[in-house]
C-alpha cells in the first residue's frame, strides 16, 4: 500500500453513553470506520483496497449515480495511485448540465466521466453491454480497464469487509451497518465469531437486498456465512430521502455526542437502533455496535 493510501486500522471503537440505550441495559458502541482514510472513508477503503491490488496498476472503470460515494472514493484512489479512472454515470441528461459537487470532485481527481442513459445503465452487469462499453471508454495506449461493479461490491470487496467483523471479535454481540449494495454487511457477517450477529439497515426501498447479500456471500465464500438479518422500514422513503424526524434525530445525536453524522446512511442506522432498542429488540446486557460507515 503506498503511503498515501495507508489506512488507520483497526478503526477505533468508542463507547457512547446515551439514556435511550442505557435505559434499556443496552451498551452502544461506535465503530469509527469513518476515520480509516480521509479520501476513502469507511467501507470504501475496505472494499476498494483488495480491488486496487487486483487491478495491479491498470486503469479502473466503475459505475455510480450522480452522488455516489463509491465513485468519489474510486476517483481519489486513482489520484493517489496515479492510475486513470473512468466513471460510468447513470443519467445521460447530466452530460449537458454543470457537474454537481460530487461529480466535480471526481473530475478534479482526474476521473473521466461517461454519462449513459438509465436504460443503458440498467445493463451494467450484462457482459455483452460491458464488452461494447469498453472500447467506447478505453483510454488510448493503456491496458484494458479493471472493472469494479457499482458500489464497489464484488467478491474481493466482500472478503475485504470480513476484517471489519474480525476487528469486533469479543467486543460486541450485535453489529449494525447501513446497506446500499449489501457488500459490507455480507463481509461483516462472515467475519464475526459464532454467537455474534450482524444487522443490516437498508437505505433503499425495494426488498431486493436479502437476495443480493446471499449472492455476494456465494460469490465470495461459496455459500451463506455468519448470522445476519435486515431491519427493514428505516429507509425514510428510499435512497437519498430523508424525513424531518430523521434530520432532527441526526442534529440531536451530533449535539449530544460530537459525532459528525452522515445523513443518508449513518443517521438511518443510528435512528433504526434507537427505535429498535425502545421496542425492546435487544435484551438487557446486549453490546450493540453501530458501524459509522462515512462522514457528512
Ligand atoms: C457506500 C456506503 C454504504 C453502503 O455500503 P454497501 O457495501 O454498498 O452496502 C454505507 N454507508 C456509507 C457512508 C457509504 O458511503
Amino acid at each position: 500500500m503506498p503511503p498515501d493510501l495507508r489506512p488507520r486500522l483497526p478503526s477505533p471503537l468508542t463507547p457512547v453513553r446515551d439514556p435511550r440505550f442505557d435505559g434499556h441495559g443496552v451498551r452502544l458502541l461506535l465503530k469509527r470506520d469513518d476515520l480509516i482514510h480521509p479520501d476513502l472513508p469507511g467501507n470504501k477503503w475496505r472494499k476498494l483496497s483488495p480491488n486496487l491490488r487486483a487491478a495491479a496498476g491498470r486503469p479502473l472503470l466503475t459505475f455510480g449515480g450522480a452522488y455516489s460515494n463509491h465513485l468519489r472514493a474510486t476517483a481519489a484512489a486513482g489520484r493517489l495511485l496515479g492510475i486513470p479512472t473512468v466513471g460510468v454515470v447513470r443519467g445521460d441528461e447530466l452530460a449537458a448540465r454543470p457537474l454537481n459537487p460530487s461529480l466535480a470532485r471526481c473530475a478534479a481527481d482526474g476521473m473521466r466521466l461517461h454519462f449513459v442513459s438509465r436504460t443503458d445503465y440498467r445493463r451494467r452487469h450484462d457482459p455483452a453491454y460491458l464488452a461494447a462499453l469498453l472500447p467506447a471508454v478505453s483510454l488510448p495506449d493503456l491496458p484494458e480497464p479493471y472493472v469494479v461493479p457499482e458500489g464497489g461490491s464484488n467478491a474481493l470487496a466482500v472478503e475485504g469487509c470480513t476484517r471489519l467483523g474480525r476487528e469486533l471479535h469479543g467486543v460486541t454481540d450485535v453489529a449494525a451497518v447501513a446497506c446500499g449494495t449489501g457488500g459490507t454487511l455480507a463481509g461483516l457477517a462472515a467475519g464475526l465469531a459464532p454467537g455474534q450477529r450482524a444487522l443490516g439497515v437498508p437505505v433503499l426501498k425495494g426488498g431486493f437486498l436479502e437476495q443480493e447479500v446471499v449472492r455476494l456471500q456465494e460469490a465470495a465464500f461459496g455459500g451463506r456465512r455468519g448470522e445476519w438479518s435486515l431491519a427493514d422500514g428505516f429507509h425514510c422513503g428510499g435512497y437519498a430521502r430523508t424525513t424531518p424526524e430523521l434530520l432532527a434525530f441526526a442534529d440531536d445525536f451530533e449535539a449530544r455526542h460530537g459525532l459528525p453524522v452522515e445523513r443518508l446512511y449513518v443517521a438511518k442506522t443510528l435512528h433504526a437502533l434507537t427505535v429498535l432498542t425502545a421496542q425492546g429488540a435487544f435484551p438487557p446486557g446486549t453490546r450493540l455496535t453501530a458501524v459509522v460507515t462515512g462522514r457528512p
